[in-house]
């Protein structure tokens, strides 16, 4: 599977079951770009470099494995690969790359052949890819950036559920970012069909409100998000903050003290100064931001015993 931008020290590619050099990971032409791309779905896990102990930790490794397979069943695909080699298919691919710095893993699996109309004779004829490669976290920046509310509207459960991981419905995140970029703006929040605050391209959100966090609900047309979570996990019980999970209107979003997008590839934690131009707080990183990104960098990295369990060392 040749591209163009594969970074020097990303030397392995994990396909099938084996691991090859780059160059040697290849898939058919007629594969690449068919309709295999519309049931194509993936996972995107980080894995953060800790210096003082020396080791790499994938961070909840297992949870992206689970909501890897749950969206290979939504798609009706059958997993030629069982969790747990999924699992060891990851730890031995990036101990093969031999990073010693933070990370990306990129799993993805895809049904070849594929039907013209994106039909499948046979869904166990699916095709697993892993690449890794080194990506810097940004938790270390308190910069602030500035959104919009996207004139697109986020896809949802009966359209195109955005509970799956899948290649499809990034188009809709795609035409959201471009968008906000096109008009000045660093990133785009989405609204869902009936006007209620969704999340941004690849990223969770969250307000803040008379100091409460206030996370639109599983069922707001979002990706059930790790990073999400874990915050949820960690506002609860170790910065006790209260935090709710409810439906969001649009001017919420220009009244809040607070807002940061959360995800792993995209986000990790990424504070938020205005919406369409409203000033949020002092219109740069609020205190109940910092206190989350300081403590997902320190949790993520393995500096905190107690969340050792969302580690895996790689
Ligand atoms: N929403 C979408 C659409 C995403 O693609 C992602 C990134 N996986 C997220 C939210 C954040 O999810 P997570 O925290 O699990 O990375």
């Amino acid at each position: 599977m040749v591209r163009d931008r594969r970074p020097e020290s990303s030397r392995y590619v994990w396909l099938d079951g084996e691991i090859l050099p780059w160059e040697q990971a290849q898939i058919s032409v007629t594969a690449v770009g068919s309709l295999a791309t519309v049931a194509t779905v993936f996972e995107g896990v980080r894995a953060y470099w800790n210096v003082d102990r020396p080791a790499l930790f994938a961070f909840r490794l297992p949870d992206h494995l689970k909501r890897f397979l749950n969206s290979m069943k939504l798609v009706r695909m059958e997993p030629p690969f069982k969790e747990e080699e999924l699992y060891e298919a990851i730890l031995e691919l990036v101990r093969r790359n031999g990073f010693r710095e933070d990370s990306y893993i990129f799993p993805k699996a895809f049904f070849d052949p594929i039907g013209v109309w994106g039909f499948v004779e046979d869904p166990s004829r699916v095709r697993v890819v892993i690449e890794s490669w080194p990506r810097r976290s940004r938790l270390a920046s308190e910069e602030a950036i500035h959104c919009c509310v996207s004139s697109w509207t986020r896809i949802s459960d009966n359209v195109l559920p955005p509970r799956i991981k899948c290649v499809a419905n990034y188009q809709n995140s795609r035409l959201a970012a471009w968008e906000a970029h096109l008009n000045g703006y660093d990133n785009s929040i989405m609204l869902d069909s009936r006007g209620k605050v969704t999340e941004g391209p690849g990223m969770c959100l969250f307000i803040v409100r008379n100091g409460v966090a206030i996370t639109p609900p599983v069922t707001s047309s979002i990706l059930e998000s790790i990073t999400r979570q874990t915050i949820l996990e960690l506002l609860m019980h170790e910065l006790t903050i209260d935090s709710v999970e409810r439906e969001v209107d649009r001017t919420e979003l220009y009244i809040a003290e607070e807002a940061f997008f959360c995800g792993t590839g995209a986000g990790e934690v990424t504070p938020i100064a205005s919406i369409d131009r409203y000033k949020l707080g002092l219109g740069k990183i609020g205190p109940i931001t910092d206190s989350v990104r300081k403590l997902y960098h320190d949790v993520v990295r393995g500096m905190t015993p107690s969340y050792e369990k969302w580690l895996t060392e790689i």
